[in-house]
């Protein structure tokens, strides 16, 4: 039928209500940010934005890719805003975070993918809160050149770049990009500067069965990723993918024990795990330790 399917009693989200949450839509409002939270429909908005955690979108908020499970409108984007790094830098500093994640829609329409307009966001937010981690969470830059390496080179804390789902579901599920592209650039980031950390995710859900995600783990761990998210898929819009299968907590669970197993430093794996839920303290527990 035309209706999104009915989630399962552990999906479950908090409305998002709280005055910090208020105060996080307001400053994001005032500095005409855009966020991945609202742009994905992202589920745990009411619980992260409470905490002052919003993922900064950057380079506008229509993409030039048609990815089957994401809400972002496809078109053709607007020109890039050069003055938007200094106020994603500004929103970093007003929220005081030590730990932000900045990601973008893909920019296939600019020579280089929007490399060095990430590489200016980095280094505006490094310069207004030195102290605070830098989590990006970029595109492929697909047929870019080398334009990712003017992204490595800015430094940031964490490179994080999503292959969403197995290779045999490319096609229907991220028609615009390439399996190996996405794994060639997790491995590019780790042999040009060994100092930053990598992560990746996959959406669970879409068709894929335990050996394909099992083999797309030892493939990052052969490309020296670091961290790594799993999350269950959950349809936007009746327009989007559907949802092959809602997977069970304790399957998650089973999978961070395999994850942990083959090596990752850190996993998160459990329905409601987005690329960047927990992302802050997670990174802040990994530092400690
Ligand atoms: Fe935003 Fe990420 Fe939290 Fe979702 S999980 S609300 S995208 S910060
Ligand atoms: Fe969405 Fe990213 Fe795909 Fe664009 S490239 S449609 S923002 S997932």
């Amino acid at each position: 039928d035309n209706l999104v399917q009915r989630k399962p009693d552990w999906i479950r989200v908090r409305a998002p209500n709280s005055p910090v949450y208020q105060e996080t839509r307001k400053l994001i409002r005032d500095k005409s940010l855009v966020t991945v939270c609202e742009e994905a429909a992202c589920p745990n908005i009411g619980e992260c934005w409470s905490q002052r955690h919003a993922t900064m979108m950057i380079m506008g908020d229509i993409c030039t890719r048609a990815c089957a499970f994401c809400n972002v409108a496809t078109g053709q984007p607007a020109e890039l805003d050069d003055d938007e790094p200094r106020r994603v830098a500004d929103a970093v500093a007003s929220l005081a975070l030590r730990h932000v994640v900045i990601t973008s829609v893909d920019r296939d329409d600019l020579a280089d993918g929007g490399a060095a307009h990430f590489a200016a966001t980095i280094r505006h937010i490094r310069a207004a809160s030195p102290t605070t981690t830098i989590e990006i969470l970029t595109p492929d830059f697909l047929r870019k050149n080398r334009a990712l390496d003017v992204v490595i080179d800015a430094k940031p804390d964490v490179f994080n770049h999503n292959i969403e789902t197995v290779p045999r579901l490319y096609p229907s599920i991220r028609p615009g990009a390439r399996y190996y592209q996405s794994l060639r650039l997790l491995d590019r980031v780790k042999q040009r500067d060994p100092e930053i950390f990598t992560k990746s995710g996959l959406m669970l859900g879409l068709g894929e069965d335990r050996m394909e995600v099992s083999q797309v783990m030892d493939d990052f761990r052969i490309a020296d990723v670091d961290f790594l998210t799993l999350g269950q898929y959950l349809q936007p819009t009746p327009k989007h993918a559907s949802v092959a299968r809602f997977i069970p907590p304790d399957e998650f669970d089973s999978y961070a024990a395999v994850a942990r197993s083959k090596g990752f430093l850190q996993v998160s794996a459990s329905p409601l795990t987005r690329s960047s839920y927990h992302a802050d303290s997670d990174f802040a527990a990994l530092k400690a330790a």
